[in-house]
């Protein structure tokens, strides 16, 4: 076929979603793949270079491919002549990224071009197709385009005072910035806004650069992610156990947990029939889960390795770390130190604690009206997007197709990931993001092949 002739999918991001997308895209043949991104193959979770940051999921779980489950398994054993990881080991993230670089490796032909860079909007075309516009001014022209955008960077928590400190060079807005924990005091505390995986990470990455302050992490209600097991106990559900309301969910894990002691298994027994069950519950429903049970979920649900939850038990222990349940009030700003203000859960008494650093580890803005990125305000002003009723990401159909302002869904403009927590709830790990990926490229080359 003509180079002209073969139609193009662009794709957005080019972290573990856009990546893998393209990988199966190329595999299958028949279309060009234009992959943008500002960092190419890894991603936010897999570009760290410290070797303490592990996977929370272990090997055996983490393959890209669904219908081969211990690829990445067999990969990491087959770069590590002494055969050390085993199924349940958990191996630092950059490896995984590797892996990622590895099979992108592997797939690319000349059909896979690369644009490094920032997508700023994307005008469609009279005759279908986009036009995407980049920030440095460059063009690129796709008959599809997918936004595989990942998470955005956390909101700045509201204060009622000294809002004026968020531009100040000593707070840090995004966690994963190379920048965040630069020229530091090795000795000077330093304040982590949140206690769930990410506050984890920034303390794994604290100590492994040598800083011995103090640790305060704050959250609303000062809950910290839990443990895998050591070993897991094998337990299923089967499909006419399932809940068909928050409520009765409740009652399940409760039950379930009660009766075994490894009530890590039993959320993980859940995890298969996760999306189905979300999408079966009604909005209300969601809401209700969204409500009272998302925080406790998300500590049940995304939990830390084994090693890495001992760091922190022991980081506790020691009380170089302090997780508190609280809410921030403010700052204020001195010249060497911040003064952060903040209410204890449950007292009236303000607590006032001196540091050197803020860094926010709240976790991804999800209401697509504060979100900054330019592509999806330009996309979302145009009425080719809009929010899910749930305000997690934005509207899609089952597929990923975007609906439109109109209620439209769309068969050339999709999301893959993050994006579409509001349709499938789980959307944020590789075991979800890998089937996702899959569908997606099976779907785009039925369309392309059809036209
Ligand atoms: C620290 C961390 C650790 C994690 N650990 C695990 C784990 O152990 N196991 C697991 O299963 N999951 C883990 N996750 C979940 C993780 O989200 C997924 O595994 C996966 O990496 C998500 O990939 P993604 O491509 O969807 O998003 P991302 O990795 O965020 O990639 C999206 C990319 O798109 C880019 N982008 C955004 N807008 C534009 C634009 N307009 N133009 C160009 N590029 C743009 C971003 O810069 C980013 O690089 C972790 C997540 C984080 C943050």
């Amino acid at each position: 076929m003509p180079a002209q002739s073969i139609p193009t999918v662009a794709i957005v991001g080019a972290g573990f979603s856009g990546t893998l997308l393209a990988i199966h895209l190329l595999r299958r043949g028949g279309v060009r793949v234009v992959l943008i991104g500002e960092r190419l193959g890894r991603g936010v979770a897999y570009s760290t270079t410290c070797n303490e940051h592990l996977l929370n999921v272990p090997a055996a779980k983490m393959s890209a491919f669904v219908d081969t489950p211990l690829d990445f398994l067999d990969w990491c054993r087959s770069q590590n002549q002494e055969n050390s990881v085993e199924a349940h080991s958990f191996v630092p993230r950059k490896q995984y990224g590797a892996y990622l670089e590895y099979l992108l490796a592997e797939a690319k032909n000349e059909r896979l071009e690369y644009v490094q860079g920032q997508a700023i909007n994307a005008m469609p075309r009279s005759g279908g197709g986009f036009d995407l516009q980049m920030a440095d001014g460059g063009q690129q022209s796709c008959d599809r385009l997918v936004l595989a955008i990942g998470n955005a960077l956390p909101a700045n928590p509201s204060v009622q005072f000294g809002a004026s400190f968020y531009d100040d060079p000593r707070y840090i807005r995004n966690p994963w910035c190379a920048s965040a924990l630069a020229d530091l005091d090795a000795t000077e505390p330093v304040l982590l806004i949140g206690s769930g995986l990410t506050m984890v990470d920034k303390v794994i990455e604290l100590r492994s650069t040598g800083f011995t302050g103090s640790i305060l992490a704050l959250s609303r209600r000062g809950l910290l992610p839990a443990s895998h097991p050591l070993q897991s106990a094998p337990f299923t559900f089967s499909a006419d156990q399932l809940p068909s309301n928050v409520r009765s969910l409740c009652q399940l894990l409760r039950r379930s947990a009660a009766q075994h002691t490894n009530w890590q298994s039993v959320i993980d027994a859940l995890r298969p029939h996760t999306v189905k069950l979300w999408q079966s519950l009604p909005l209300d429903e969601r809401r209700r889960f969204l409500r009272h049970v998302r925080p406790y979920w998300e500590v049940m649900r995304h939990r830390l390795a084994p090693s890495i939850h001992a760091v922190m038990e022991c980081e506790l222990a020691n009380k170089s770390l302090s997780v508190q349940a609280g809410r921030l009030l403010g700052f204020r700003e001195r010249s060497s130190t911040i003064a952060v203000h903040w209410l204890k859960r449950g007292s009236q008494n303000i607590e006032i604690e001196t540091v050197q650093r803020v860094i926010n580890c709240t976790g991804p803005q999800c209401r697509l009206e504060k979100i900054d990125n330019p592509l999806l305000t330009n996309l979302h002003d145009q009425g080719l997007l809009r929010p899910d009723p749930l305000y997690l990401g934005v509207d899609a159909d089952t597929n990923g197709g975007l609906i439109d302002l109109q209620s439209q869904p769309s068969d050339q403009l999709f999301a893959l990931g993050c994006l579409l927590r509001g349709q499938f709830w789980e959307s944020t790990a590789v075991p979800e993001l890998r089937v996702q990926a899959e569908k997606l490229a099976t779907l785009l080359c039925q369309l392309h092949a059809q036209k």
